[in-house]
């Protein structure tokens, strides 16, 4: 089922976009697209796009929307048409969801459905602020009340043996600041989404599992809705 499905997973900062794109991509074998990565590769390996977007970083200016929308679209562009493929991280505002929009229907494939992963803001401070991450593999851990992360002894990452650090993007005023940010730019996205009704709203506040399940039910929603055409 749902074979070449084209969704975007939306979501506050902290909402857990990044890990739910990880298993709906392996449940439903869709390629996950997920901005960090591609900066991450474009970055290393210095592509033109990596390099102009690696002049803004180090000036420590946000990456303008039109090189942004240069790296999404190159990736998604080069897919195949009937590719299925999840977006997360992107669009971040209604400028890039429009971008988006253009590309899609100059091949007739628009997005076929986007899953809002609804956390409240106090939840989104509480994860985040407890937010450790390994230096050397970039995985996540959870702060626990006593201040150790869940699932790793002494700061150290269980799976590679790297060391735990907050990123200065989790400290108290940058988790504010992060959150606002979502409201004012972010947020509208939903709208857009909302006025093409293609928008699916899913409870956030549960276990990966659970959210993860939630995401599920919703996309056999529309694939059944595609096979019955
Ligand atoms: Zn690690």
């Amino acid at each position: 089922m749902a074979k070449g499905l084209r969704l975007v997973l939306f979501g506050p900062p902290g909402a857990g976009k990044g890990t739910q794109t990880r298993l709906l991509s392996g449940h439903l074998e869709v390629q996950a697209i997920s901005t960090g990565d591609l900066f991450r590769s474009n970055l290393q390996r210095q592509t033109p796009l990596g390099l102009r977007a690696s002049e803004y970083m180090n000036q420590g200016i946000l990456v303008p929307d039109e090189v942004t929308i240069d790296i999404v679209l190159e990736k998604v562009m080069s897919l195949n048409s009937d590719d299925g493929f999840i977006l997360d991280g992107f669009p971040r505002n209604p400028i890039q969801a429009s971008a988006l929009e253009e590309a899609l229907d100059r091949r007739s494939r628009p997005v076929d459905l986007v899953i809002f992963i609804d956390v409240p803001d106090e939840e989104l401070v509480r994860r985040l602020g407890g937010r450790l991450m390994c230096r050397n593999c970039q995985t996540p851990y959870t702060m626990e009340e006593d201040g150790q992360p869940e699932g790793a002894a002494n700061r150290v990452c269980d799976s590679c043996g790297g060391d735990l650090y907050q990123r200065d993007d989790d400290s108290p005023a940058a988790v504010s600041k992060r959150i606002e940010v979502y409201h004012s730019e972010t947020l509208p996205v939903l709208d857009f989404y909302r006025d093409k009704g293609l928008l699916a709203r899913v409870d956030g506040v549960a276990a990966v599992e659970k959210v993860h399940n939630r995401v599920l039910k919703q996309i056999q929603r529309v694939s059944k809705t595609e096979d019955r055409e």
